[in-house]
């Protein structure tokens, strides 16, 4: 890979360092400390120093989140105003993410790692859009008139389920909230998010935005902290009506769980993968290497639709793999500031650790490292981008999900075998294929057990596309109209018509 700007001290690149304002709890409209008056550090992930004390909320500051979404649900406005009202309000907090997306943007980039580049022009900048795709749903959540068969009538309404639990990951902090809390707040429900304990910030910057928009105090609580505290807490809770969760299938159970043993609410869960990208003989050569590098290494590999099983075609194979060289060396490493780099940091050392101790693995089991496979500077969690040829299904790094920046090749003969081989995993998030032969593309798209199947494109995400998880990967969608849903539940109501001649 090429040269970055990692530990290079004549570089000049411009640090868009964001002024931190806000690390507390924001419970009812205002910004608090933890019942326990704890915090934690959150980490800067390019130089490993300590950005701010964040308070640490609890199973305490998690139950009293809860009885002001209740409140604001039971007794509030917000669930009662019209729909074009929530949309208006919506609206507001939408053009407030646009007035600060540098500073969102920022951020996330000194937060997480992610690339400044891509903060500040495509996913800040798109959550907006996503705020304003529900706030046009809000007021059209209608209910069905219902014909029934003897003397009665018959109408459906679709009523907000109540208060929710959003638990996020810490890949996409902004786009993860934003994603969660639009549908629900079109919906009229009320909300407790527990953000990873990654990646606090963006997510109380967006709330003190929700708090300016109009948004009503105890609507949209944020309580930062641990999973296995303050997010169990989210889970097992007598009074939230639904949680909604995106990360780890391990998690994801628990949480299922905690919902089965307290009040049976509804659970969505978005979880991992190990999508499949397929190339077939026919691919154009660099739009499928484009491909295969974008989608295996985009964001650092913290996708949970990332590429990292591709299979090419035996007759494109040898091309292919020269290019995807060729081209990997110049994936610049470096600060997520420096607008020429493609990749920084893993977002802490935990994960930093485990992508490299997959990496040995790979190592160990016989895969052939083509390039890559170490740290790479002085400071900070980075990683080399890293391909691995001769990779065989029953390898680890092809069975689990690294969430780093990994690509394992792995080729085939037949279309038979690149389905059958691409379906042999537990999860089902999202594919890719890459041909040029529309009956290829049509049959290997239906065969693909997968909730989102990218035709000669990857990464391609759009507030009015679902997305959500086949098999292990699990099940709920986001984005579109079925995310809305979730948040909407369906009362009957049924009367009598008398004496009537007609029917
Ligand atoms: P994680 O499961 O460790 O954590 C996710 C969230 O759950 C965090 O907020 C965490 O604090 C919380 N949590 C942890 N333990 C908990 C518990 N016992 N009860 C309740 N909440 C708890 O996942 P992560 O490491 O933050 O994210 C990476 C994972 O997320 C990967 O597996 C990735 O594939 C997945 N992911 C999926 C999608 C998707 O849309 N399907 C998107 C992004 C990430």
């Amino acid at each position: 890979m090429a040269e970055g700007s990692n530990g290079d001290s004549k570089s000049k690149i411009h640090r868009r360092i964001p002024n931190i304002k806000f690390t507390k709890l924001f419970i009812n409209g205002d910004f608090v400390d933890s019942i326990s008056g704890k915090t934690f550090k959150t980490i800067d992930p390019s130089s490993e120093e300590v950005i701010a004390k964040i308070a640490e909320g609890d199973k305490e500051d998690i139950h009293l989140a809860v009885k002001v979404a209740r409140k604001a649900f039971d007794h509030g406005a917000w669930p009662r105003m019209p729909g074009c009202e929530r949309g208006k309000v919506m609206n507001k907090f939408a053009d407030l993410i646009d007035e600060n997306v540098e500073e969102l943007a920022a951020l996330e980039t000194f937060d997480v790692g992610k690339l400044f580049s891509f903060e500040i022009n495509i996913d800040i900048p798109s959550i907006s859009k996503e705020v304003r795709y529900f706030a046009g749903a809000a007021d059209k959540i209608h209910g069905k008139t219902l014909k029934l068969s003897s003397q009665f009538q018959g109408y459906t309404l679709l009523e907000p389920i109540g208060v929710v639990g959003l638990i996020i990951p810490w890949n996409f902090p902004s786009a993860m909230f934003v994603l969660k809390c639009a549908p629900a707040l079109a919906a009229g429900c009320t909300m407790v998010i527990k953000p990873a304990e990654q990646a606090s910030l963006s997510a109380l910057y967006l709330a003190h935005l929700a708090k300016l928009a109009g948004i009503p105090n105890g609507v949209l609580n944020v309580v930062t902290g641990f999973g296995d505290t303050a997010g169990a807490a989210v889970a097992s809770h007598m009074d939230i009506d639904c949680v909604s969760f995106t990360g780890s299938i391990e998690v994801g159970r628990l949480v299922m769980q905690a919902a089965a043993t307290s009040n049976l609410k509804t659970v969505s869960l978005e979880l991992g993968g190990k999508s499949p990208l397929l190339i077939f003989d026919d691919a154009n050569v660099d739009q499928a290497t484009d491909l295969a590098l974008f989608g295996s290494l985009a964001n650092k590999g913290e996708i949970c639709v990332c590429s990292s099983r591709v299979f090419v075609q035996e007759g494109i194979y040898d091309k292919l793999v020269e290019k995807l060289v060729e081209k990997a060396r110049t994936w610049v490493v470096g600060d997520p500031f420096d607008p020429s780099t493609r990749q920084g940091p893993q977002v802490d050392k935990k994960q930093y650790e485990r992508v490299l101790s997959y990496i040995d693995q790979g190592k160990r089991e016989g895969a052939s490292l083509l390039i890559g496979g170490k740290p790479y500077g002085e400071k900070g969690y980075y990683i080399e981008p890293t391909i691995f040829d001769n990779v065989t299904d029953d390898m680890l790094i092809a069975k689990e999900e690294i969430f780093g920046p990994v690509l394992s090749l792995l080729k085939f003969k037949t279309i038979e075998e690149a389905i059958e081989r691409a379906n042999a995993t537990t999860y089902g998030l999202a594919a890719g294929i890459v041909t040029n032969d529309l009956n290829i593309a049509n049959s290997v798209s239906r065969s693909i057990r997968a909730g989102m199947i990218w035709i000669n494109c990857y990464h391609n995400f759009d507030s009015g596309c679902p997305i959500g998880g086949y098999k292990m990967s699990g099940f709920g969608k986001d984005h579109g109209v079925d995310a809305l849903e979730k948040y909407l539940q369906t009362k009957a109501v049924v009367t009598p018509i008398y004496n009537s001649p007609w029917l």
